[in-house]
Parts: C-alpha cells; sequence; structure tokens
C-alpha cells in the first residue's frame, strides 16, 4: 500500500533519516523498535506528512504523496494516525470525538457518522463513555478512544506512535489487547513501541532502527531470537 522511497530529513546539521526505505503491504503488521532520537516519530510524521521530508518519496498505491494528484486531507484519512498523547478535542464528548473527522472529511451526516462511531466504540470496549466529557476519561480509556476515532475514518493503513508510553502500567494491557484484536482481523499497522514483547507477538515485520537507519528488520524470530547486527544485540540486551 505504501512505499518509502530513500526518505531524508535533517533539522539543522542533524540527519534525522538517512535514507530510509521499506514498504508497508496489505494485511502486514510491522512494529518499529529503537533507541529515542533514532527518527522513528520522524519516520511516522513524514510518512503522515505532519512533517516535509529532506528527500525521497513516498508512494500510496504508487502514487507520489506530494506529486499534488492526491488530496492531502483524503489521504491522512486513508493512513491514520494514534500518537502517544491521543490529542482528543477534550471540548467534545467521546462521541462527538469520533463524529467529527467522518462529518467534516468524509462529509457524512450525522446520523451515519453516529452509527459508525457506536460500532467502532463498542469494538474497542468504550462504548459506555460515549457521552462523557473526553475530559473524565484515563489514560487508557482515551487511548482507546483515539483508536475508535482513527478507526471511523476507514482507514486502510493505522500508523501508531508510542499508543501506551504515555499510560499508567494498569493501562497498557487494555491498549495493547485491542490493538491485537485489529491485527487478528487484518488491519494494517505500522507500530513504534518499546513493548518488546507484544511486538514479538503480534508482528509479521520488525524494523530496528539505529541513527536514521533501519540497521536490521526480519519476522520477530529473525530479529529477537536470532539477531545478526552487533547494534541490535545491543539494543535488545537493554529489555532483558
Ligand atoms: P523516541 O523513542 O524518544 O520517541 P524517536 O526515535 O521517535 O525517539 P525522533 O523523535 O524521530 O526520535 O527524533 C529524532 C531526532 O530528531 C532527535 O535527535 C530529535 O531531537 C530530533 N528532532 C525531532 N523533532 C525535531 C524538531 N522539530 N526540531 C529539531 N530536532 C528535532
Ligand atoms: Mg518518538
Amino acid at each position: 500500500i505504501i512505499q518509502i522511497q530513500h526518505l531524508q530529513k535533517h533539522f539543522g546539521n542533524l540527519k534525522v533519516l538517512n535514507d530510509v526505505d521499506f514498504d508497508i503491504h496489505k494485511g502486514e503488521v510491522v512494529t518499529i523498535i529503537g533507541s529515542s532520537g533514532s527518527g522513528k516519530s520522524t519516520m511516522l510524521r513524514c510518512v503522515n506528512l505532519l512533517e516535509r521530508m529532506d528527500g525521497g518519496h513516498v508512494l500510496y498505491h504508487g502514487k507520489d504523496i506530494l506529486s499534488g494528484q492526491m488530496d492531502v486531507n483524503e489521504y491522512r484519512s486513508k493512513v491514520g494516525m494514534v500518537f502517544q498523547s491521543f490529542n482528543l478535542f477534550n471540548n467534545l464528548t467521546v462521541l462527538e470525538n469520533c463524529m467529527l473527522g467522518q462529518i467534516r472529511v468524509l462529509k457524512k451526516s450525522k446520523e451515519e457518522a453516529k452509527t459508525t462511531a457506536l460500532k467502532f466504540l463498542d469494538e474497542v470496549g468504550m462504548k459506555e463513555f460515549a457521552n462523557k466529557p473526553s475530559t473524565k476519561l484515563s489514560g487508557g480509556q482515551k487511548q482507546r478512544v483515539a483508536i475508535a476515532r482513527a478507526l471511523c475514518m476507514d482507514p486502510e493503513v493505522l500508523l501508531f506512535d508510542e499508543p501506551t508510553s504515555a499510560l499508567d502500567p494498569e493501562m497498557v494491557g487494555d491498549v495493547l489487547d485491542v490493538m491485537k484484536k485489529l491485527a487478528d482481523e487484518g488491519l494494517t499497522m505500522v507500530i513504534v513501541t518499546h513493548e518488546m514483547q507484544f511486538a514479538r507477538e503480534v508482528s509479521d515485520r520488525v524494523i530496528f532502527m539505529d541513527k536514521g537507519v533501519i540497521a536490521e528488520q526480519g519476522t520477530p524470530e529473525q530479529l529477537f531470537a536470532h539477531p545478526q547486527q552487533e547494534r541490535t544485540q545491543q539494543f535488545l540486551s537493554r529489555y532483558q
């Protein structure tokens, strides 16, 4: 679905992404691991056009997303993103958070948007909270609503940037369970995470990023049980 080719990004003199290349195929779950500062978030942000790339191309179904042939809002609705910090609208209820994008971007009627919103809130176990203000939720609940909101846009791919890093430990499991369920249902996902056990269980492919490059990638078995690169081994040893 998405091809990332020779992606380059720098902030001033700091090269953050140096020739990053990979493809995301339909139905695949790709997790991205790596040290802080290795460029994982910047990579996702470039793919979702939240950050300007300095070089390279991102293709969506073979079309360059910057070629001007693509409607940016439509692209963003097809390639959804879930952030560490949830980014819900605080002045809206849970249900309204899930309806807004559908009405504004997908031009759906209120009724239609509501039906879809309730369906996905149910899927993440948050339907009973539909009429609560989003400020009244715990972190784990907010994140599940953020996932439901992303699903309401009928994405082809969902990008997750450390969706559980801001959560209290007892909430992490609920969010990971929802993500596992989505993976089982065949949703295409790219997940930046520090949850190694989760990455091992859920991924079709694991990418290890180091200093702005893909240092190693493979199946969970290859990467976690038989890492080839010394820097991968060093990184993983910190989690044992
Ligand atoms: P973490 O695991 O801590 O989230 P990361 O792999 O996501 O790390 P990035 O957030 O992509 O890393 O950052 C990569 C590098 O780019 C870091 O050195 C960071 O300081 C730098 N950086 C990121 N955003 C900016 C910015 N807007 N301006 C300047 N430097 C930035
Ligand atoms: Mg990051």
